[in-house]
């Protein structure tokens, strides 16, 4: 038979996508399904349901009798009620970034100052406001709560109560001591949470067989725990050691560093996720390419670099901001955007702001060391500023350190990495 293969399949915002690797990550297929459009009656489970068995049917045939395991990721904070009974969906989807506002002050209540709970849009806001509205009487226990990736990964290996450290963070879960706070715990509707929580990339179970049967997966294929999309992402970069970075130079300018310690500091959003015995920390400028994107064109933006000399720093001292507010590496929910002034010559211009928002990429590093992480000894970059090599030049000169494009960086590849560590350390 042809070599064993591995499966990610990762749910943005927009879409879905998957990678199918082998043992040494190459690549042997991937594909991609947007969603149906967005409207107010959008059935985004069924959407992400179709989504993903489209994807079973788009891999070639001929590879999918030598998947060994499969994993997925989903946006995190992504939450759905769920009837154990019978599977049906009873709430939700709660999306990643709708907010329960209605929930924080007994959320507050409960947990301790700042901690990653107390923000309405966390999964655990999510569950209370729901439980408030329907259960405040007592009700019946056949409700549970899943993730995203949870529950898409249920679809494929049928067991209730599975979860992953990362995607439980945000519904008030300890990676630290492994298992929910006591506080949590005491709530009613604590017997509503994943009871089975494990690392990513862990074996949970076969894939169901009439899914085998209908798409032609082997009787060995494991289904394997997953993590949220941003994790999935930094995965995908394969840099796993304390002091490597990656940069996302998206829409908006977000640092993840591999530290030894764990770091959380609410007024900045900064928090740590569990990755094995290490800690990826987090923060997320409001900065980034959508300012670039509403002076210049992306065809602008790469005749423009043509002019710049990385090596010699720009006098101009910006911050680009979409809007007013900035949270990290400054927390200032009143910052004004600095774009001015604006010298004559499109190049200089772009040139000040690359190197201004390399400067708020350094103190985000910065920061992070501050609130006692490993300091930062290698970047990597994703999103579409990582094309920019005068950018590249200009962050290395700012850093210090040294700045790379990844080579792979869709949360797809990480979330196959995953299925891949299932297979090959869970037997
Ligand atoms: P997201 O997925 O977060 O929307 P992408 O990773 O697709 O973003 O990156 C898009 C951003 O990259 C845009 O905001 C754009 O301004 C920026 N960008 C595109 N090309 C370049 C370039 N050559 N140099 C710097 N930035 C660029």
């Amino acid at each position: 038979g042809s070599r064993p293969l591995y499966l990610g399949i990762d749910f943005g915002t927009s879409g879905a996508r998957y990678a199918l690797i082998d043992k040494q990550g190459a690549i042997h297929a991937e594909g991609k399904r947007t969603y149906p459009a967005v409207g107010q009656s959008t059935n985004w489970a069924g959407s992400w349901r179709e989504a993903l068995f489209h994807l079973l049917g788009d891999i070639p045939s001929v590879h999918r009798p030598s998947i060994s395991s499969i994993s997925i990721d989903g946006t995190s904070a992504t939450t759905l009620i769920i009837d154990r009974n019978n599977g049906e969906l009873l709430a939700g989807p709660f999306l990643y970034n709708e907010s329960f506002p209605d929930a924080l002050p007994m959320v507050k209540s409960i947990a301790p100052a700042n901690h990653t709970v107390c923000s309405g849009s966390s999964t655990l806001c999510k569950l209370v406001s729901w439980w408030n509205k329907h259960y405040s009487n007592g009700g019946d226990d056949s409700a549970i709560l899943m993730h995203q990736s949870d529950w898409l990964l249920w679809l494929l290996h049928g067991k209730y109560g599975v979860s992953d450290y990362n995607n439980t963070l945000k519904v008030g879960y300890d990676p630290e001591i492994g298992s929910y706070p006591s506080w949590l715990m005491s709530q009613p509707y604590s017997h509503m949470l994943p009871s089975s929580i494990r690392a990513p990339g862990v074996p949970i179970g076969p894939i169901k067989e009439d899914v085998r049967s209908q798409y032609g997966f082997s009787n060995d294929c494991v289904i394997c725990t997953g993590t949220t999309d941003s994790i999935a992402a930094f995965l995908a970069a394969r840099t796993t050691d304390p002091g490597k970075a990656v940069t996302s130079l998206g829409s908006t300018l977000a640092i993840k560093l591999v530290s030894r310690v764990r770091v959380e500091d609410a007024r900045f959003g900064v928090y740590s996720h569990r990755m094995d015995d290490q800690w990826l920390v987090g923060g997320a400028s409001n900065s980034g390419g959508v300012v670039l994107r509403q002076l210049f064109s992306d065809d602008q933006l790469v005749t423009l670099s043509r002019d710049i000399d990385p090596s010699s720093p720009s006098p101009h001292d910006y911050y680009p901001l979409p809007k007013s507010g900035e949270r990290f590496p400054v927390s200032d929910p009143d910052m004004e955007p600095r774009l001015e002034p604006r010298p004559d010559s499109d190049a200089e211009y772009l040139h000040g702001i690359l190197e201004s928002m390399a400067r708020i990429e350094a103190r985000g590093y910065k920061l992070l060391k501050e609130l006692g992480a490993t300091p930062v000894e290698e970047v990597f970059t994703s999103g579409g500023g990582a094309q920019n090599e005068k950018w590249t030049a200009i962050r290395e000169r700012v850093l210090g350190v040294p700045v790379r494009k990844a080579e792979q960086t869709e949360a797809a590849y990480g979330a196959a990495l995953l299925a891949l560590r299932g297979a090959t350390t869970g037997k």
